[in-house]
């Protein structure tokens, strides 16, 4: 099978390092290598078509009344539709990953009628719960595709069975969380250009034909279409707090998006000049800085402030925010503050950055517009933004 000799370099080189690491008791995953930075360790979730053709998010986020009660107003008949599909789903889920638990080489399909129905999975390892599932079976809904999304736990020693699994039982694609986004390049014949800055895989497509193996990250088109179509980035300057994989996805949206300077903001300065230099390289014309994130004081040149840290999280730090209220109000009042966290709802940055009139977007878009994205590479359609985000709401 062929291999992108880069990327599994890359892969190598990481997970040497990583090795060598583990045995004197270091941490990799803060360090970073030629722009690149070794799969994180941290549990966590993790491009250029028609944008204008999306409505715009707005309608859905960022408003002080419930927001899954709005959308149940505007779109009550799929509601209820994606309700019944949503526990029909999950019952046969259920039933299909208890026979996965185990060798993935003995999985077998639970559907007598394969021919008509597509198949598509998430892969990764643990998988706990997942929106996609959800997300994605609202889309091929939308679609009128009927296919199935499943869930299979793939711990990295079962990465190549469950590969060869896809391949060998009809499988159109799969999506990829942690810890495979990056192993996952091993097995592919083909990488597509979106991965590049992210370096990370998060979607691939099969030929159910000739079984090729093509390779994209849609993390960076998520995270463009979630900003509201009337903010114009040419020109502006980006704050990004994080240098992680939602980062790198952040600045690669940003950079295409010809904003003008793009701050870093990192817990160590030190540690992101390879990835400075990687980032001045590939685009050439946007400025890249590098700041302390604990020395924040005043944002009063930025333009777009974007949280990619996992501060804010449910479940990790929902109390806390990576920028205190008196910094925060130093950005002009026509700022745009956007988190890429998506539960909760509203962090508590968000939730101040409301509170003071600030635009904000919030993570679940990026996270369904990353899915629709997802599905038009798989199927050559767009599947519909506003189901696929109910289906988000309700399960979360
Ligand atoms: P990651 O690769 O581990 O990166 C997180 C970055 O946050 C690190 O590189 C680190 O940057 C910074 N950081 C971590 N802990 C910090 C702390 N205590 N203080 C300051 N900075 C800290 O994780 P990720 O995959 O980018 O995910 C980050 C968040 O984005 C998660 O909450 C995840 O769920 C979310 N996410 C959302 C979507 C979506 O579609 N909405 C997609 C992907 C990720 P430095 O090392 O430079 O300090």
């Amino acid at each position: 099978m062929a291999i992108n000799k880069e990327l599994y370099e890359r892969y190598k080189a990481m997970k040497a390092a990583k090795t060598a690491n583990s045995s004197t008791g270091k941490n990799t995953s803060g360090n970073t290598s030629g722009g690149f930075k070794a799969l994180s360790s941290t549990p966590s979730l993790s491009q250029t078509s028609s944008i204008e053709s999306y409505s715009s998010p707005n309608v859905y986020s960022d408003n002080n009344t419930s927001e899954i009660e709005t959308v149940q107003q505007n779109y009550s008949s799929q509601f209820v539709g994606l309700n019944q599909t949503s526990i029909i789903q999950n019952n046969k889920q259920d039933e299909i990953k208890q026979q996965y638990t185990g060798n993935v080489e003995s999985i077998q399909t639970t559907n007598s009628n394969t021919q008509t129905i597509q198949k598509f999975a998430l892969i990764g390892y643990p998988l706990g719960h997942s929106l996609s599932e959800y997300i994605h079976t609202a889309g091929f809904k939308s679609l009128g595709i009927n296919a199935t999304y499943e869930l299979i736990e793939t711990p990295p020693e079962k990465l190549s069975d469950t590969v060869k699994y896809l391949k060998s039982n009809g499988y159109t694609g799969f999506n990829v969380t942690i810890p495979l986004k990056l192993a996952v390049t091993m097995f592919l014949d083909e990488i597509d250009s979106s991965a590049n800055t992210v370096n990370a895989i998060n979607t691939v497509m099969i030929d159910t034909q000739t079984k090729f193996l093509k390779g994209y990250n849609t993390d960076a088109t998520g995270f463009k279409k979630a900003i509201p179509q009337g903010f114009a980035l040419c020109g502006k300057i980006a704050g990004i707090l994080g240098t992680g994989g939602a980062a790198r996805a952040a600045i690669c949206a940003l950079a295409q998006s010809q904003v003008k300077e793009i701050k870093l903001y990192t817990r160590n300065v030190a540690n992101c000049i390879e990835l400075l230099e990687y980032l001045r390289k590939t685009y050439q014309s946007v400025e890249f800085n590098a700041y302390q994130i604990d020395r924040i004081r005043d944002l009063s040149e930025i333009n777009i402030l974007v949280n990619a840290t996992p501060i804010g999280m449910q479940g990790v730090s929902a109390d806390y925010t990576p920028v205190e209220e008196p910094e925060l109000l130093t950005l002009p009042a026509d700022a745009l503050v956007y988190d890429v966290i998506y539960n909760p709802k509203k962090t508590k940055l968000i939730q101040i950055a409301q509170r003071h009139n600030y635009q904000t977007v919030t993570g679940m878009d990026m996270l369904v517009y990353q899915a629709l994205e997802a599905q038009r590479i798989w199927t050559g359609r767009t599947p519909d933004f506003k189901d696929m985000k109910i289906a988000a709401l309700e399960n979360i």
